[in-house]
């Protein structure tokens, strides 16, 4: 059975710590979906979603095993509908731990056949974090450093 992962995520925007999480995702699992959600017109994001998709798309476009799509369900019901069992997750630090725990308890409670699986961040990848990376963005510093595309 091909083992499937979905790697899910805001990603606003997708930085080089998540690229980290799905090139090594790829010595575990032999597709992973990078999931991008998004909350129907509730949430407003920083980079639009389809810029965004573009851009992920375009950082590996030269590998089969990786896709993107978009969701916004419940992250449990869109794993089950992809054939996926198993989440793929990065770990930076015990804010991530803390939350990442009770999420994966949940997950787990909603389809009981969803493992998560998780990465702890490579050295030199954990301090970044796309919420500080959006305020760089916004006040036009340069963040060109922390993607693995380029933005324009
Ligand atoms: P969320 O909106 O669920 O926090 P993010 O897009 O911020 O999603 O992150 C998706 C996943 O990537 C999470 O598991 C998060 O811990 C992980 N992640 C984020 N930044 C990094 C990083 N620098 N290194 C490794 N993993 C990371």
């Amino acid at each position: 059975m091909e083992r499937i992962a979905l790697f899910p995520g805001s990603f606003d925007p997708f930085t080089r710590g998540h690229e980290d999480i799905v090139l090594r995702g790829l010595a575990l699992f032999d597709k992973i979906i990078i999931a991008v959600g998004y909350n129907s017109g509730k949430t407003q994001r920083y980079f639009p979603i389809d810029f965004m998709i573009d851009k992920i798309n375009d950082t590996f476009k030269d590998n089969p095993a990786i896709s993107v799509q978009t969701y916004s369900e419940l992250t449990a019901e869109f794993a089950k509908k992809n054939g996926a069992n198993y989440l793929l997750r990065g770990l930076r630090n015990t804010t991530d731990f803390e939350y990442e725990n009770s999420i994966s308890q949940v997950n787990r409670y909603l389809n009981g056949d969803l493992e998560s699986v998780f990465l702890i961040t490579s050295p030199g990848l954990a301090a970044i974090n796309s919420s500080i990376i959006r305020e760089v963005h916004k006040y036009q510093g340069d963040i060109s450093e922390f993607l693995p595309y380029k933005l324009s």
